[in-house]
């Protein structure tokens, strides 16, 4: 039973015992769309803005997007010595794209997401995160970012963002060695791959899968950074890093001397998100 009898939204997460729930306002839902791809729908919440699902699993808020956008971007981009070229494999909504490209640094930023449905919607539900879709160095596209990074050119890119879905359905392959080799070969010598891995809470397996992969695949080196999540499962969530070269910190100076707005991320933030609790730090020593 829900705390009140207003409408709301519900994602129940089996696997966990756990279930995440938002008040909706009377309008409820406001968009349903099947694509090729996957169902998409957004709801107008009573304190979180809009909700953006995909497949019924919590993909976005108007309230707490920014956690998550800015870890998946700023800390990867203070790490390179000097990112100019930047794929976001996924991030349809655009709030990654947005974040890069604060970055004047940045001379191309590719965001490849299999769904076109996706931008299309936050175009409409989300316009605070597209509002950088126009900018000269932003490209995107409507690929299978799987196809995309297999044939692209060695070496291209210094930065390759993988902002997907769950591991499940067309994101599956997304989170598997191979595409790991494929993101390997076209970085730059001190390229930097960073993957949205989940909750170090519920999902402990695949994060140590996704560093086993990762250095399988080449990368000798790979880092998790945590951060609140709330409307994720367990509130709490993780991106990591792969690199060929050790990381050695990130650039402290310039990231504190960032010449745009963060709401999240800082240099101490960043220095925190590093910091891992004793379970993480033994599970990922012992792979
Ligand atoms: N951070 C969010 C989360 O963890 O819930 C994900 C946000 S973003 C909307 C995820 C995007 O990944 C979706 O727009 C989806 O279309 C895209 N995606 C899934 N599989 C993909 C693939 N193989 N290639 C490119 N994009 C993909």
């Amino acid at each position: 039973m829900q705390p009140t009898d207003k409408p709301w939204f519900t994602e129940s997460c089996d696997e966990c015992g756990s279930a995440f729930s938002l008040s909706l306002t009377d309008k409820q839902k406001v968009h349903e769309e099947q694509t090729p791809f996957q169902k998409i729908e957004v709801y107008e919440t009573e304190k979180f803005g809009n909700l953006m699902t995909i497949d019924g699993f919590v993909m976005l808020t108007t309230r707490d997007n920014f956690l998550y956008h800015e870890m998946m971007t700023h800390p990867v981009l203070f790490t390179h010595p000097d990112p100019k070229r930047v794929l976001i494999i996924g991030g349809g909504d655009c709030g990654t794209l947005r974040e890069v490209l604060r970055h004047p640094g940045v001379e191309l930023a590719q965001q490849v997401d299999i769904d076109e449905g996706v931008t299309r919607a936050s175009e409409k539900y989300f316009p605070e995160l597209c509002e950088s879709n126009g900018d000269p160095r932003a490209e995107l596209h409507f690929a299978d970012g799987l196809k995309w990074v297999k044939e692209a050119e060695a070496g291209y890119y210094d930065v390759i963002i993988v902002d997907s879905t769950d591991p499940i359905g067309p994101a599956e392959g997304l989170f598997g060695e191979a595409f790991f080799r494929d993101c390997l070969r076209a970085l730059g010598d001190d390229g930097i791959m960073v993957q949205q891995s989940e909750s170090p809470l519920f999902h402990m397996k695949l994060l140590e899968a996704i560093h086993t992969y990762m250095r399988r695949a080449g990368f000798d080196h790979s880092q998790t950074l945590h951060f609140p999540q709330p409307v994720y499962p367990s509130g709490w969530w993780t991106c990591t890093m792969a690199s060929k070269s050790p990381f050695n910190g990130f650039r402290e100076e310039a990231s504190a001397a960032r010449p745009f707005k963060t709401l999240y991320y800082s240099p101490e933030v960043h220095k925190g998100a590093l910091a891992l609790p004793p379970f993480m730090q033994e599970a990922f020593e012992n792979l």
